[in-house]
């Protein structure tokens, strides 16, 4: 398969590797937001969350918690975003799922995106019955 993530965890394409263990690879992106910019990912690959398996998904959450401790205390930053593009239309680039840690500190000018405004009327109601899981 030419998938670049796979072909870095095969190591036929170098990183810089921050964590290993049976299931999880993590490494530095290589386009950093902010210097120390983690990518956490599964090393069976998978596109995105829902084709991922519950095993998968378990051992990406721990590795993240561990990359983010790393983080916090390796680089001195408050803190850390965690996103994931799942699809394309999210800005998914990569089809191999992948976890984003990112590190945080105050007054470092990134901006996450704009809130859409206040639900009005029976907006949420609306939106309830279409997404809650019975
Ligand atoms: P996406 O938009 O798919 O969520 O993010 C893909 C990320 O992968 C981007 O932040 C990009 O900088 C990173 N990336 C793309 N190609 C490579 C690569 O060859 N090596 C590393 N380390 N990161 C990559
Ligand atoms: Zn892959």
């Amino acid at each position: 398969m030419d998938c670049i993530f796979c072909k870095i965890i095969a190591g036929q394409i170098p990183s810089h590797k921050v964590y290993e263990d049976d299931q999880v690879l993590a490494f530095l992106d290589i386009n950093p937001v902010n210097h120390g910019h983690t990518l956490v990912i599964p090393k069976s690959h998978v596109g995105d969350i829902e084709e991922a398996t519950g095993e998968q998904l378990s051992s990406l959450a721990l590795a993240i918690k561990k990359v983010g401790r790393s983080i916090k205390e390796g680089l001195g930053v408050e803190g850390y975003n965690v996103t994931e593009n799942n699809g394309s239309v999210a800005g998914q680039i990569i089809p191999h799922l992948h976890f984003h840690v990112i590190p945080r500190q105050a007054g470092d000018g990134l901006k996450l995106w704009p809130p859409r405004g206040n639900y009005q009327g029976t907006e949420a109601e609306d939106i309830l019955q279409k997404i809650k899981i019975n």
